[in-house]
């Protein structure tokens, strides 16, 4: 009875296992997906037209220090539905068991995608052959890469940030936007035309806030697609528009500033930078010029 217990709670679940064998230190688990039809994946519609039978393996966790393989068979379905073009298809995996085309059962991934955080790499590959998960390191970082189906998913961004940002600087320039509370790239946008930004305001409708230059153009599609936001302009570019106005207002009193900082007489060129030199020296120019 205590073996049927621990048996059962380690199958996967919608899953029929008929045999079990050890072959050459290996345990190949054969078994069949428990449900009696399939839904066609272009119509819709259920199907429990048998049509034929493929088998498939993909890895599993290993028992006792010993690797695991999970051979399923797996049945193809007519689709009988007259509209329908498709004229069969395979029965689908259920998340625990597998992917579609994936080639380990389901519950190996979590494993496989904690060890690369952890590890990564060339290590993770070496420890998870010593723990009969033999698999290579690509298959690791693209495990990785695909991301974790079972994390939440962020909420809706509130508050935005919009600006341009170039494919070639130069040639071709796009919008990046950003969700400003969570500080990540939530979308990139091919252009900065301002149809274009009034498309994704508008499959967006619960941003609070947006965050932009002070240019007109994302302001005014901003306020025609979502007049509900409140338009701030952001701490980088009241910086970089100050600073052009501080060095505007300082090059047009260029020469007050000399009399003023040397009123005794002619600046010393010796205690002069090579940049103020230069500059030096163009006054100097433009004044004899205009004398
Ligand atoms: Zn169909």
């Amino acid at each position: 009875m205590a073996v049927k217990a621990w048996d059962s709670s380690l199958t996967l679940p919608g899953l029929i296992v008929e045999s079990r064998a050890v072959v050459d230190g290996t345990v190949e688990v054969s078994g069949r997906l428990a449900s009696a039809g399939a839904i066609c994946p272009d119509c819709a519609n259920p199907s429990t037209s048998f049509h034929s039978r493929y088998d498939r393996t993909l890895s599993d966790l290993p028992v006792s220090g010993s690797t695991v393989r999970l051979r399923l068979s797996v049945r193809r379905f007519r689709c009988t539905h007259t509209s329908c073009q498709r004229r069969t298809f395979s029965e689908p995996l259920a998340p625990p068991v597998g992917r579609r085309y994936g080639r380990r059962v389901g519950r190996c991934d979590a494993l496989v995608r904690a060890a690369a955080v952890a590890l990564g790499g060339r290590p993770e590959a070496r420890m998870m052959a010593r723990l009969a998960m033999p698999w290579s390191r690509d298959t690791m970082l693209r495990v990785l890469r695909r991301g974790d189906p079972a994390a939440e998913l962020p909420p809706p961004a509130r508050v935005v940030g919009i600006d341009d940002f170039a494919w070639r600087r130069g040639h071709s320039y796009g919008s990046i936007v950003v969700d400003l509370e969570r500080r990540q790239v939530i979308d990139l946008l091919p252009d900065r035309r301002r149809d274009t930004v009034i498309a994704w305001l508008r499959q967006n409708p619960q941003v609070e806030i947006i965050c932009r230059d002070r240019g007109p153009g994302y302001g005014v599609a901003a306020s025609e697609a979502a007049p509900q936001a409140r338009q701030v302009a952001d701490r980088w570019h009241l910086f970089e528009n100050a600073s052009a106005a501080f060095l505007a207002a300082v090059r047009s009193e260029m020469l007050c500033l000399r009399r003023a900082l040397a009123p005794t007489g002619p600046v010393d060129p010796a205690t002069l930078t090579r940049a103020e030199r230069i500059q030096w020296d163009g006054a100097q120019l433009r004044e004899a010029l205009n004398r």
